[in-house]
């Protein structure tokens, strides 16, 4: 797998501990590049972050050492920062959620020749999902990615194959204690990454996981 380290966090940026890992959470940005999401990281105060972002081409950047950590989950549950320790956190550098607008689309929730949306669009249906209806599409280049750096991971950190039959399904509390793969709306309502255009079912075919209930 290659890995590329040209975007990296000063040490002071993330918590340099080295807590057991036995986690391991896929969120989106709904950004721009890869490199604009670091630099944002590199100049806020917080210690926000994840060890990887997945650039849409399938670049995979490491920004910090995946056995430190930092904030990436805001979950109000105590004490403060337990789930993010544990956690190896990876960004898909994706829009997110779209807004249609005469046939077109736009990110970030704004209508303007700045946020028109050109890639493929993922339609949740007339349901939506969790607010949404349309999302950014996850590139197969990333899918590809995602399975090569978590497979990698589980293995590096000795990590259980396992996962929710769902990716989508919040579940909190049942999840808290879990050692396996997740995403983040899995562990938060109110966010909406990863939507369900996400190939779950190659995910799990290909790290190999088990679908526990
Ligand atoms: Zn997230």
């Amino acid at each position: 797998m290659k890995v590329n380290t040209d975007l990296r966090l000063p040490a002071d940026q993330y918590f340099t501990e080295t807590p057991k890992k036995d986690l391991i959470v896929l969120h989106h940005t709904v950004g721009g590049s890869a490199k604009s999401t670091f630099d944002y990281w590199r100049t806020d105060v917080e210690r926000i972050g994840t060890a990887y972002i997945i650039e849409r081409d399938g670049t995979i950047y490491e920004v910090f050492p995946p056995e430190c950590w930092a904030y990436h989950l805001g979950l109000k549950i105590g004490p403060m920062g337990v789930v993010d320790k544990r956690s190896i956190g990876i960004e898909i550098a994706s829009e997110g959620p779209l807004m249609e607008r005469d046939g077109k689309f736009y990110a970030f929730g704004r209508v303007a020749e700045q946020t028109l949306y050109s890639g493929e669009v993922f339609d949740a249906g007339a349901a939506g999902f969790r607010g949404y209806r349309y999302f950014a599409a996850y590139t197969p280049q990333v899918m590809a990615a995602v399975c090569e750096l978590v497979d990698s991971l589980l293995t590096q950190f000795n990590i259980s194959r396992q996962t929710p039959a769902s990716h989508t399904e919040f579940d909190l509390n049942g999840l808290r204690n879990y050692s396996n793969v997740v995403t983040h709306c899995q562990l938060r309502a109110d966010k909406s990454d990863c939507h369900p255009g996400m190939d779950w079912g190659r995910s799990v075919r290909e790290c190999a996981l088990r679908v526990t209930e």
